[in-house]
């Protein structure tokens, strides 16, 4: 018993004489042959087939999980279920963001000309019109720059401009400055233009429309017979949305309590239109099967399974979750894996990142496993997902994923028809292997933290989870 001091886990080997707590060492080569009994007690036990069922249950079953929205919450539901079903302590923490919505209604007509089919998008953070829409002349304005509005009379109207020369932004504010009720903008390209505005500012409902569309509409007005029109944006604007953290926690044994604190974290929310079967079902299906394997199992640290929301929006989930942290609990935290990305079929070699690019106590842990387990790890420095506050606040984290990152990342092709059981299957022995090293009762402290690959060089600079 006893709490082990943060440095014994450092990474530098320290000398016997600080390892008293269990202070019987074995030669190199027991150690090694040990570790891999106590490996097998956790590694035999991981299973690809639980692993891909959870994915499926939460890509397939539940699909799309954004942050805020019912479909998040019944994914929070399933996690806590499985967690409780290991008998694990679960608590559901919710928090709340602003978001920006979407207009639900987006329109714009030609009066007396049908032909004028528009279909128009609303920029992100355009103010919306009344219910009824706003109707008035509308008056061609150029590129929209500031010289196009002087001399030109568009109070209360509708100004058409052209895509190009400068921003969005300027064109609309130029236009709103002028005493427009509303900005047509179209591409000069081919496609759709949807685009967005600044989140401050002063703006006057702003819609897009295509090259076509806009170029049919200035062929109306060079006839020079007054052109009405009636543009209605409904439904956008900021809104409070709830999240959820889930938090499973599984204690020390209570006469051999180090009073330490390991996280397994994975973000369960995805990007709206893909089914985030490997950014990041993946993740989460591989922190459940750790967690329902580790759950039998006796440890002297307490472990948090942690599966957070809004990942994708900004971390939210994961720095709410660091923020409930009493400075005593950061005191007690020894390290966090995070799982980002671990399924795809069509990913790299497993890497694990770190916010700085230096090694610390959870890589030198998942080095020493991999080797034993599985095989040399490369590193890389990435923040940017869940480990990232944990880092902040002085918990030493890496984000456990593949590299290369795959190509469906972020799209509606994420599905489960890429994910590989294998890569999934190694992660999580790698890293069971890794935390029951540190976590078991009987470890000696030497072995914690003392096989570390060299880098690969350059490291994989940056990339998005
Ligand atoms: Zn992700």
């Amino acid at each position: 018993m006893g709490k082990w001091k943060k440095a014994v886990l450092s990474g530098t080997i320290a000398t016997g004489v600080m390892m008293a707590p269990f202070a019987v060492y074995e030669a190199p080569v027991t150690v090694a042959a040990s570790s891999q009994a106590f490996d097998n007690k956790v590694v035999k036990k991981i299973d690809a087939e639980t692993i891909y069922q959870h994915v499926s249950d939460l890509s397939v079953g539940i699909g799309e999980r954004v942050a805020g929205t019912a479909a998040e919450k019944k994914a929070v539901d399933y996690i806590a279920a499985q967690y409780r079903s290991y008998g694990l302590d679960v608590d559901i923490q919710p928090f709340e963001f602003r978001t920006y919505q979407e207009a639900k209604e987006v329109s714009a007509q030609v009066a007396g000309h049908p032909e004028q089919n528009l279909k128009p998008t609303a920029f992100q953070y355009s103010p919306n019109t009344p219910d009824e829409g706003l109707t008035g002349e509308v008056v061609f304005a150029g590129l929209g720059q500031a010289s196009d509005f002087t001399g030109k009379d568009v109070k209360g109207k509708i100004v058409l401009i052209e895509r190009g020369t400068i921003p969005f932004v300027d064109k609309a504010a130029n236009a709103a400055n002028a005493g427009a009720k509303a900005v047509l903008i179209y591409n000069n390209i081919s496609g759709t233009l949807k685009s967005s505005l600044s989140s401050t500012g002063k703006f006057v409902p702003t819609l897009g429309v295509t090259k076509a569309e806009g170029e049919q509409l200035k062929a109306l007005l060079d006839e020079k017979e007054p052109v009405t029109a009636t543009v209605k944006i409904l439904g956008s604007g900021f809104v409070t949305k709830t999240s959820y953290n889930v938090i499973a926690t599984k204690k020390a044994h209570k006469n051999h309590d180090t009073g330490q604190i390991l996280y397994v974290g994975s973000h369960h929310d995805s990007v709206p239109g893909s089914p985030g079967a490997s950014d990041n079902a993946s993740g989460v299906a591989v922190n459940l099967e750790i967690a329902r394997v580790l759950s039998d199992q006796q440890t002297d640290t307490e472990i948090r399974f942690l599966t957070f929301g809004a990942e994708e929006l900004g971390l939210l989930g994961s720095y709410h979750y660091v923020s409930t942290l009493t400075e005593e609990e950061k005191d007690r935290s020894i390290g966090m894996f995070n799982f980002d990305m671990v399924g795809s079929k069509n990913a790299g070699e497993m890497i694990m990142f770190t916010v700085d690019g230096q090694r610390n106590v959870v890589t030198n842990t998942g080095a020493s496993a991999s080797t034993r387990v599985y095989k040399e790890l490369t590193y890389g420095k990435v923040g940017r997902s869940d480990h990232q506050p944990f880092h902040d606040s002085g918990i030493p984290s890496a984000a456990f994923s593949y590299a290369p990152l795959e190509p469906e990342y972020h799209q509606p092709t994420d599905t489960i028809d890429h994910i590989s059981k294998e890569k999934m299957e190694n992660m999580a022995k790698v890293v069971s292997a890794g935390i029951y090293q540190i976590a078991r009762k009987d470890t000696p402290a030497l072995e914690r933290s003392n096989v570390a690959p060299k880098p690969v060089e350059p490291p994989f600079e940056d990339r998005p989870l």
